[in-house]
């Protein structure tokens, strides 16, 4: 006999709490010559990773797509 039970949608929201670790190390002027910083949220093809994945405040990602581009200018980072 099938069951006719609604599937249940137990989809919780998972909030992972993902926090700006540019705001937990306490970094507010980030270096566009940190090079070794600005890559840790860059892509391997150069781009900067969206908030979504590095779970970046918005006022971290403004600095450090600011610091890219400076950098990107310099060519320090691709
Ligand atoms: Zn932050």
């Amino acid at each position: 006999m099938k069951s006719t039970k609604p599937r249940q949608h137990h989809r919780r929201k998972v909030m992972r709490k993902k926090t700006c670790r540019l705001c937990e190390n306490k970094i507010f002027n980030i270096d566009f010559k940190d090079v070794e910083l600005l890559k840790r949220f860059q892509t391997e093809g150069g781009k900067i990773l969206p908030r979504r994945i590095t779970g970046n405040c918005f006022v971290h990602q403004k600095l450090l797509a600011a610091a890219v581009k400076r950098a990107r200018m310099l060519a320090l980072v691709y």
